[in-house]
């Protein structure tokens, strides 16, 4: 491999997916649209500056044009809402007043049409009309087309990428994140991102190694420079010296040998040294994903995602489209079942087609089974969807982001307008079906005993609880050192959860990224948690932690800790009992 002239330099990130890689830069650039720089120009330039932004919003056009032929032309909602957009290119508040402020103002036409958007956002803000403030989002998506052509950003497409490289992106949604093609792309890293954030989550599903919150690759990074990615310990080396070089590709032997030997005993049973035995379930986000959770061992699918469906089609999907998905997926793993979330939209997981008004914080906003609750015809569509698809195999039915015992109520209403629709309909369907809900908000633990009432499981979502118990915003790079999963407040909370639990004897599940790192197994163990769901490439590895453990042991281990104040004296205390069967990387640097 090449070694450039350039020095070697080192960024450090947060570990957004374990693992190595060593390839070339390509780089994905959308923020073109944010540095809009503002100048003057001469009475003469005038007329040009009108024609450049006159080209810009054509060209926008004429691409806005194409994607709508491109749809499929039964999709209504979504068409009508791009043919809305269709009007504004040309509409007067926006086309019409970015050309007199160029004109009257002699500024460029970027900073002419900034001004202007700005001012029309905040003008439909002030009316107290629910449609009005809606269209919103309307006029910012399609200034933002034009911005785009202005400055020239280019909408790369992650799915474009023909050559093997690393990709280095200011930051990647998950939508694009789910882009990405295996055979092409070798990593990722990212300037924003944070901790057990949605993008972390598949670049892990995928198996791709990941650095995130890396702050300013995209300004150091240059296209074709050589990186070495190294997800395990949240660092990127930019043209790295002969020595790391060296270094980084005996590692790399190393890791994948260490992967293989996991592979080779992942069919092995997930059962304690004393004899205790484990469920180790699948995290997944797209059906595809069932080979490969088999292959890594799962029992079953302990979390399915739904919403990157929708995010993909940039539409509702139709009943019977998620019927064919919910099915082929049941069928894939009969008789072992498999845990149907419903869709958990918005927070990280916007897509401007479903939502079309702005959160100021999305993750405390319309989020969940509230936009579920507001959105009833989707969650019914849904809803018989999955009724439907348990005639053809085991299906238990999640409900995400339960705050209060009045959601899980109107939860069941909802249900039983699904069921008596289904009946009239007479579709084929089986409604006895486990209902569990999502343990993600503070308020659902404290009043875990209540909610223990309506429903028959419990699945702790640490990415969430973490994030709202915390208050850290689980994409914010900036406070990603404070996410901590064996934060004591976040220990004291799940143990309450699984002693609720054990009281009202229903079923606990962990399925946040807590469960799928081996650290974190002696203390969840301890707790007596024995189901745990993860992205599959995780699962090995935990098996083989839990493998080497004796739940006697854990129990001891939580009670020294139990009495530990601070995060680093139980990381350390872990690290030190079990230093010799933690998995590779875990006890290094
Ligand atoms: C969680 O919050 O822990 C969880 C599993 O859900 P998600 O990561 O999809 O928010
Ligand atoms: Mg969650």
């Amino acid at each position: 491999m090449r070694i450039p002239d350039s020095e070697q330099t080192i960024l450090r990130g947060i570990s957004g997916s374990p693992g190595i890689c060593i390839g070339q830069a390509y780089i994905v650039d959308r923020e073109g649209v944010n540095v809009i720089k503002r100048y003057q120009i001469s009475e003469e330039m005038v007329p040009a500056e009108i024609d450049r932004f006159k080209q810009a919003v054509s060209k926008a056009k004429n691409d806005h044009a194409k994607i709508i032929d491109s749809l499929d032309r039964d999709l209504s909602e979504n068409l009508n809402i791009l043919e809305a957009h269709m009007v504004l290119f040309k509409d007067k508040l926006l086309y019409g007043k970015t050309i007199e402020t160029i004109t009257n103002g002699k500024i460029n036409a970027e900073w002419a049409l900034r001004k202007v958007s700005r001012k029309v956002k905040a003008m439909f803000q002030q009316i107290d009309d629910q449609y009005l403030q809606a269209r919103v989002n309307d006029i910012v998506q399609v200034s933002d087309k034009i911005m785009a052509n202005l400055v020239g950003a280019q909408d790369i497409r992650i799915s474009d990428i023909t050559q093997r490289v690393v990709i280095v992106a200011h930051d990647l949604s998950p939508a694009d994140t789910s882009q990405i093609q295996l055979e092409r792309i070798k990593g990722f890293v990212t300037d924003l991102g944070g901790k057990d954030s949605h993008t972390s989550i598949v670049a892990k599903s995928l198996n791709i190694p990941a650095v995130l919150g890396l702050g300013r690759a995209t300004a150091i990074v240059r296209n074709g420079d050589i990186l070495i990615v190294d997800g395990s310990s949240g660092k990127l080396i930019i043209n790295p010296d002969e020595d790391t070089l060296f270094k980084y590709e005996e590692r790399l032997t190393e890791y994948e040998a260490y992967r293989a030997g996991l592979a080779r005993e992942s069919h092995l049973a997930a059962v304690t040294k004393d004899g205790v035995k484990f469920e180790l379930m699948a995290n997944i986000e797209l059906v595809e994903e069932v080979v490969a959770a088999k292959d890594y061992g799962a029992d079953e699918i302990g979390l399915f995602r739904t919403e990157f469906l929708y995010l993909d089609l940039k539409r509702y999907p139709t009943e019977e489209e998620l019927l064919t998905k919910y099915k082929e997926l049941v069928e894939i793993m009969a008789p072992r079942s498999v845990t149907i979330r419903t869709l958990d939209i918005n927070g990280d997981k916007v897509n401007p087609y479903l939502h079309r008004v702005e959160e100021e914080n999305p993750a405390l906003g319309l989020r969940g089974v509230r936009f579920c609750l507001e959105n009833q015809d989707v969650f019914i569509t849904q809803l018989k969807a999955i009724f439907r698809a348990a005639a053809f195999g085991s299906i238990k039915l999640l409900i995400p982001m339960i705050s209060c015992v009045e959601e899980i109520l109107q939860v069941k209403q909802i249900i039983n307008k699904a069921i008596i629709e289904l009946e009239l309909e007479d579709k084929i369907f089986n409604k006895d079906i486990p209902l569990g809900i999502m343990i993600e908000v503070p308020s659902a633990v404290m009043i875990a005993d209540h909610l223990a009432d309506h429903v028959d499981f419990f699945s702790i979502g640490t990415n969430d609880l973490i994030q709202y118990s915390l208050a850290i915003d689980r994409r914010n790079r900036k406070v990603a050192h404070l996410y901590q999963a064996l934060n004591p407040s976040v220990l004291i909370m799940i143990q309450l959860i699984c002693d609720i639990a054990e009281k009202k004897k229903i079923d606990v599940v962990m399925c946040g990224e807590m469960a799928g790192d081996p650290i974190n197994i002696p203390v969840l163990m301890g707790m007596g948690l024995r189901k745990f769901s993860m992205n599959s490439v995780s699962i090995p590895a935990v098996k083989k932690m839990i493998r080497s453990l004796d739940t006697k042991q854990t129990q001891k281990t939580l009670r020294k800790i139990g009495k530990m104040n601070t995060v680093q004296e139980i990381l350390d205390s872990i690290l030190k009992e079990y230093k010799d069967i933690l998995p590779y990387g875990r006890t290094e640097e």
